[in-house]
């Protein structure tokens, strides 16, 4: 979840770790630190942001070394425990967890340690092998063979200079090549400044990184293969441009986002093509069950697609949190079940450890992912769908979540059409999505009046967000958008679920955001709810489709453009709603706390 910079060439290298903190900052902020080794090592830490840092304390002159903003998982975000962490001739930085750093402790002189980190006992157990070894790769070999867990690493030795060694399990790392220098990274963000050419590192593989040269090994230190990719991203895609956060300008990309989603695969004949999903025609006709597996937002525009999917297919669909998946016993049947694993950065610790259990159980597996060469879309058996919708970088996911919800309609579309069902199926779905992206482009010209109407809505601290069908899962997302940005009691329900217990909350105090749905007999089920708030005392603000029912309180009106993609148009309504409230809360909207973007510990 943290991040990670490195860096080792010709250059000052302060200047370039720094630059790249700073651009991995929404991974993780609890604290920051610096190392270089010049004529000696140097380390700066501080509790906060990269603003924090002091690097004028840094040796312009040292051409190497390691950073990393932290993200707290042992130990409070204090000095002493934000990395880079030093025991003995040993300094590195960590991503992810040592499971067993209690049982490692043994083998070291933890009277010594100076942290409460899991990472500092790893730093030990390597300096423990150093000793023995005087060499740094062979030292960390021995050392992650002991170690359980999870863990992105750059390790550097005052007593070993010139050379940077890195390794990953489960906590990606991205090598960035320049010319007679080499940028380490947790996350591409963070290299796209100096270098569209990248390696990315295998789990359990081990780099040795030298200004002129870089060896790759696996575990046992045999040599291995490099494989160089490209990235497609520009840095431009980096910065806020004329938005104020990046949580508004996410949200302003949709548009353009959802075009480039649908790019090349939505045609206007009514066709819809994906060269992405490897399914053949034999494994569409056994399909009997789809499981949608992901994490927060990705799970909620999962949930959306189920209500759609099971109309386009005809078939079962079950969301599951990839939290619960991986440890749950689930009765699958493998020869007839495809699993889509959905994650905007395509790294999500949980959702990929449900990807291995997965196939472990012989189930076919797919990926709805953003980040280009994650690990779940490298290590999907069967394909799947990237989004393409450009760097998203507010810890709260909004463009992704559209073009997730999308991609999964158009994977409907496309599966249907295969399935050998009435090709109008597949057309209504394209001739809706791509309707989307100016319907959403006008729902944006909202925003000024949704400000005006957050500021009446500022004194509400409890919040319910309530919908029927598909907009039940619209509604989960408002929830969630709404508790994790502006720090307000957010919880969603199936708006007929409401007289079950939930109602019971309603009082003069509490807002209830309830989306009514186009359909008519729908609507009227939903005016019940609203009347049973308002007979209560509770406030409500609407959205809906048509004009403002005189029973509410507020209302937004939004355009319809058919049922599989509505929610969508209600959704960014929802997300203004956050962003205004939050920005007039004052709020640091691009860093929610206690959150990071990218959750890749378990
Ligand atoms: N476990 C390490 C720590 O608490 C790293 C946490 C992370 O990945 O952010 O310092």
């Amino acid at each position: 979840m943290c991040g990670i910079m490195g860096y080792i060439g010709g250059k000052p290298a302060k200047y370039i770790i720094y630059n790249g903190l700073q651009r991995l900052e929404y991974r993780g902020y609890d604290s920051v630190g610096i190392a270089t080794l010049g004529k000696q090592l140097q380390t700066i830490k501080t509790v906060g942001d990269t603003s924090k840092l002091n690097i004028d304390l840094i040796d312009p002159k040292a051409t190497m070394g390691i950073g990393h903003t932290r993200w707290a998982t042992h130990g409070k975000p204090t000095e002493a425990n934000a990395h880079p962490h030093s025991f003995g001739a040993i300094t590195l930085v960590h991503n992810g967890i040592i499971e067993n750093y209690e049982e490692l402790k043994t083998m070291i002189d933890s009277k010594k340690l100076k942290s409460q980190t899991d990472s500092e006992v790893l730093a030990a157990v390597i300096d423990y092998y150093f000793k023995k070894e005087a060499d740094l790769v062979k030292a960390t070999k021995y050392a992650l063979q002991d170690a359980k867990g999870t863990f992105g690493l750059a390790i550097i030795s005052k007593d070993a200079p010139g050379q940077i060694v890195v390794a990953r399990r489960g906590s990606p790392i991205v090598i960035g090549v320049g010319n007679q220098q080499y940028f380490i990274a947790s996350d591409q963000t963070a290299i796209l400044d100096h270098t569209n050419k990248v390696i990315y590192l295998e789990d359990d593989q081990i780099a040795v990184v030298k200004a002129d040269s870089l060896e790759l090994y696996d575990l046992k230190l045999l040599a291995q293969k490099v494989a160089f990719e490209t990235l497609d991203e520009s840095p431009e895609s980096l910065t806020k441009g004329v938005y104020r956060n990046f949580l508004e300008k996410e949200i302003h990309e949709q548009p353009t986002a959802l075009a480039n989603t649908m790019r090349g695969r939505v045609s206007s004949d009514g066709s819809i093509t994906l060269g992405g999903p490897n399914l053949s025609q034999a494994d569409i006709a056994k399909l009997k069950q789809i499981l949608i597996i992901g994490c927060g937002t990705a799970y909620n525009a999962g949930y959306y697609a189920k209500y759609e999917l099971e109309k386009i297919l005809g078939l079962p669909v079950s969301v599951e949190y990839a939290s619960e998946f991986r440890y749950r016993f689930g009765a699958y049947d493998p020869e007839t079940t495809l699993a889509i694993f959905m994650s905007q950065s395509g790294e999500t610790a949980d959702t990929i450890a449900s990807l291995n259990e997965a196939k472990r159980r012989g189930i076919k597996t797919m990926g709805i992912v953003n980040v280009v060469g994650s690990t779940i879309a490298r290590e999907v058996a069967n394909g799947g769908i990237f989004l393409h919708a450009g760097v998203e970088s507010s810890v709260a996911s909004t463009k992704a979540y559209s073009c997730m919800v999308s991609a999964l309609l158009m994977f409907g579309g496309f599966i249907t059409y295969r399935q050998g069902k009435d090709a109008a199926i597949t057309q209504k779905i394209a001739k809706e999505l791509l309707e989307l992206p100016d319907e959403i482009a006008l729902t944006l010209e909202l925003q000024d009046s949704i400000k005006k109407l957050a500021q009446k809505l500022l004194g509400y601290h409890d919040w319910f967000f309530l919908g029927r069908g598909s907009l039940y899962p619209v509604a989960m997302e408002g929830a969630l958008k709404l508790s994790e940005v502006s720090y307000l009691h957010a919880q969603a329900f199936p708006s007929g679920e409401m007289k079950h217990g939930p109602i019971a909350l309603v009082n003069s105090q509490h807002m209830s955001v309830l989306l009514l749905p186009e359909d008519n007999l729908l609507y009227n089920k939903t005016l019940s709810t609203l009347e049973e708030i308002k007979a209560r005392g509770g406030k409500v603000l609407t959205v809906s489709t048509r004009p403002k029912e005189p029973a509410s309180d507020f209302h937004l009106t939004v355009a319809h453009v058919g049922d599989h993609v509505d929610g969508l148009i209600y959704n960014v309504c929802l997300q203004l709603l956050t962003l205004a409230i939050s920005e007039k809360k004052g709020l640091n909207i691009d860093r929610p706390r206690n959150l990071a973007k990218s959750v890749t510990v378990e």
